[in-house]
C-alpha cells in the first residue's frame, strides 16, 4: 500500500532562484503506474530524485501513505530505485547482486535464498545467477537490477529511464515485462522518460512537463486526444500534430469557417458553438489535427465536403503500414498527413485531402493552451 502525494513542491539548486521544478501537485494513486515525461531538463529526475531522498525538498512537502517523508532518510522511505546505467557489482555474481540490499540489512539466509529465487524466476534469470554482470547482455542486466530492486518488496519503485541504453527492440519488449512486473507485484511507480512513445504505452496515467512544470496530468488516451496547450499536442504522438494558423470568420448566419491564405475549412456545429461562446469569432486562431486525421478517402470526403484543401506534395516517408506525406498547402510549415501507403505520388503533384473536423482542435495563438467548454 503505497499513495504518494506532493503538495507545492519546489526545487531550487542555488541561491539564483531559477527553480528546477515548480509548484509540483500530485496523488499518485496505490498500486498505481505513473509516468513524467517532457524534453530532457524539464525537471524530471530533480522530482523523482526529491521522493526517493535523494535531493532536499526546497519548499513544499511530500507524503507517503500521509507520513510526511521531507526529513526522512533515503533508506527509511521504503523505496526501490531503478536507474538507466544498472549500477551492478562487476565482481559479485548476479546472485550476489540482488541479494546485496538484503544482506545489508541482515536479513536471514533463508529468506534471502527465497527472495532471490522468486524474483529470478519472475524476471526469468534463473539460469544466469552463477554469472558476473559482463557475461550478460544489456537486456539481461536491466533485468537484474530490477531484481535487485523487487527482491525488496518495495512500498515503491522509482524508475529512472531504466530502458535508455537497451535496444530498441529489447526496449520495446521490457516496456511491457516491467508493467507487467509491477501490476503483478502490485507496487506504486514512478517512471521517469523522455520518451513519449514510452509514455503513452506504459503509464496508467502520464505527467508532463516543461520548465520544471507540470503542463498535464491525464491518462495517454485523454492527453493525446485532449492535450491542455501545443506544447503537450505536440510533445505526444508521432509525427506531431500539425499546427495551422488562421482566422475564424463568420461567412452566413451559424455557419463558421476557418480560414488561411489558400483554403476554408468549415467548422462542425458543436465546436463553433463553443469557439463563439468563447469569443474566437474574426480572431487569429491555430488549427490543431493529428496527421491520422487528415484523409484521401472518399468516406471521410463525404462527411466533410467543406474541408478539404490543396497542396503540392513534396515529400514521403513509407513506414511500412503508413505513408506519411509531406505537403505543401501555403501554410506555415507543410502538412503531414498518415495515409495508406498504396496511395503513391510523385514530388510536385498536386494532392487534395480533408480533414476529420470533429477531431481538430483550435488554440489560441496569445496564450498557446487548448480552446475549451
Ligand atoms: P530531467 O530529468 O527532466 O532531464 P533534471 O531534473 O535532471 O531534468 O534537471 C532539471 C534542471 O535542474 C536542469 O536545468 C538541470 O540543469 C538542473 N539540475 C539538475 N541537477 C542539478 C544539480 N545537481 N545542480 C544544479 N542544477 C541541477
Amino acid at each position: 500500500m503505497a499513495r504518494i502525494l506532493m503538495n507545492h513542491v519546489y526545487k531550487s539548486y542555488g541561491k539564483d532562484n531559477l527553480y528546477a521544478v515548480k509548484d509540483f501537485n500530485l496523488e499518485i494513486l496505490d498500486q498505481e503506474f505513473i509516468v513524467f515525461v517532457g524534453p530532457s531538463g524539464c525537471g524530471k529526475s530533480t522530482t523523482l530524485r526529491m521522493v526517493a531522498g535523494l535531493e532536499d525538498i526546497s519548499e513544499g512537502e511530500i507524503y507517503i501513505n500521509d507520513q510526511l517523508i521531507n526529513d526522512l532518510p533515503p533508506k527509511d522511505r521504503d523505496i526501490a530505485m531503478v536507474f538507466q546505467n544498472y549500477a551492478l557489482y562487476p565482481n559479485m555474481s548476479v546472485y550476489e547482486n540482488i541479494a546485496f540490499g538484503l544482506r545489508l540489512r541482515k536479513v536471514p539466509k533463508h529468506e534471502i535464498d527465497l527472495g532471490v529465487k522468486r524474483a529470478a524466476r519472475v524476471l526469468e534469470i534463473e539460469q544466469y545467477l552463477d554469472r558476473k554482470p559482463k557475461q550478460l547482455s544489456g537486456g539481461q542486466r536491466q533485468r537484474v537490477a530490477l531484481g535487485r530492486a523487487i527482491v525488496r518488496n518495495p512500498q515503491v519503485f522509482l524508475m529512472d529511464e531504466p530502458l535508455s541504453n537497451l535496444d530498441a527492440k529489447l526496449r520495446v519488449q521490457m516496456r511491457t515485462e516491467i508493467t507487467r512486473l509491477t501490476k503483478q507485484l502490485g507496487v506504486t511507480t514512478i517512471y521517469v522518460t523522455h520518451d513519449q512513445t514510452e509514455a503513452m504505452t506504459m503509464g496508467s496515467r502520464i505527467v508532463v512537463m516543461k520548465d520544471g512544470l507540470i503542463q498535464q496530468v491525464d491518462t495517454p488516451e485523454t492527453i493525446y486526444n485532449f492535450p491542455q496547450n501545443m506544447f503537450v499536442a505536440s510533445f505526444i504522438g508521432s509525427p506531431p500534430m500539425n499546427f495551422i494558423h488562421g482566422k475564424l470568420q463568420e461567412v452566413e448566419k451559424g455557419r463558421l469557417e476557418f480560414h488561411t491564405r489558400r483554403f476554408a475549412l468549415d467548422i462542425p456545429t458543436g465546436i463553433a458553438q463553443m469557439l463563439r461562446e468563447k469569443q474566437f469569432v474574426e480572431r487569429y486562431i491555430i488549427l490543431g489535427v493529428r496527421p491520422e486525421n487528415i484523409s484521401l478517402d472518399q468516406i471521410v470526403f463525404d462527411a466533410f465536403p467543406d474541408a478539404t484543401f490543396e497542396g503540392i506534395h513534396k515529400t514521403d516517408e513509407l513506414m511500412g503500414a503508413d505513408r506519411y506525406i509531406h505537403v505543401d498547402a501555403g501554410t506555415e510549415t507543410n502538412i503531414v498527413a498518415r495515409v495508406n501507403p498504396r496511395n503513391r505520388f510523385q514530388d510536385d503533384e498536386k494532392v487534395k485531402l480533408v480533414m476529420d473536423m470533429n477531431k481538430a482542435l483550435f488554440f489560441d495563438r496569445d496564450t498557446n493552451e487548448r480552446i475549451m467548454k
